[in-house]
């Protein structure tokens, strides 16, 4: 991947995550600076990783190649607007990992000419098993896109969406979607608690039956999900009980309205 000189605004999690694999991968720290108002976050991130931390949104911005918003969207107006003023973005290219915040209201916040990319990451990037949705306006070229693309497949995988409503989905699919996982397994080693197991072997055979599903999913990458699924369900046995239980439940359709629900929220917050 191309070294840019990058600068991360926003020192959270999102930005740990990402700068955590950059380093990893190589990307040389040098050219990695995090800006933000308190020195805690950021001075850690430049402990961790020995990039650059700065108190200097502007200046940051403006000694990059690479921009990334990576604040709260409620946040975004007061981050753009001094960067308005005084950045030539020409030349530059933006990442806004923020939720809810359209192409055509960062063409507002930070002028017409940007190249920007839109990114949906989600938490698993913290643990390098990441699923982002990108976005990018047709005159985004080609390089800028790729060097996106790079840029996040140093905590996961990647996922282009052509149309930005796209990124609603990708918000229902992956970004809000590890939440989905942790209520399941929450609910099921609250049941193993009841059937007698301590919490902690609860929770361990909930996690590993989980991680261990997940891996056979990933080994088996052309076996259609349903397969999988009558492979370990012996006609009249106790999976198949357990599976009539939850399709007597609506368990699909609740998935599926659950899933919609947070497509309308993204689009509310847009
Ligand atoms: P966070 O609250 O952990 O971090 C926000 C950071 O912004 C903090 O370091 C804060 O100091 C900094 N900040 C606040 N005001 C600032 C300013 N004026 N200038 C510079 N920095 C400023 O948030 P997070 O979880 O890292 O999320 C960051 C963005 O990523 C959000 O827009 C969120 O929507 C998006 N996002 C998060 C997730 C997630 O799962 N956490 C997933 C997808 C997208």
């Amino acid at each position: 991947m191309q070294h840019r000189k990058i600068t991360f605004i926003g020192a959270g999690n999102m930005a740990r995550a990402i700068i955590a694999g950059l380093v990893a991968g190589g990307y040389p720290a040098k050219s990695i600076s995090v800006c933000a108002p308190s020195a805690k976050n950021r001075d850690a991130l430049a402990a961790d990783y020995g990039i650059v931390s700065s108190s200097d949104n502007l200046a940051c911005a403006q000694a990059a190649d690479v921009v990334v918003l990576a604040v709260k969207p409620q946040m975004m107006a007061d981050v753009c607007q001094p960067l308005r003023e005084r950045v030539d973005f020409s030349g530059k290219l933006v990442l806004s990992i923020a939720a809810g915040i359209q192409v055509s209201r960062f063409y507002q916040l930070l002028g017409d000419n940007l190249s920007i990319v839109r990114i949906m990451p989600n938490t698993p990037s913290l643990v390098g098993k990441g699923m982002s949705g990108l976005y990018a306006p047709q005159q985004v070229s080609q390089q800028d896109r790729d060097y996106s693309s790079d840029l996040m497949a140093s905590v996961g995988k990647v996922c282009w969406v052509d149309d930005e409503n796209g990124i609603n989905g990708v918000i229902a699919a992956a970004g809000s979607a590890p939440a989905y996982f942790f209520l399941f397994m929450e609910a099921m080693q609250q049941e193993a608690e009841r059937m007698g197991f301590d919490s902690q072997t609860a929770r361990n055979l909930v996690q590993q039956a989980a991680s261990g599903a997940a891996a056979l999913v990933e080994a088996n990458p052309d076996t259609p999900l349903s397969t999988l699924r009558e492979q370990v369900t012996s006609k009249g046995g106790t999976t198949a009980e357990a599976l009539r239980v939850f399709n007597e439940q609506q368990l699909p359709a609740t998935v599926a309205k659950a899933m919609q629900a947070a497509v309308s929220r993204a689009q509310e917050m847009e």
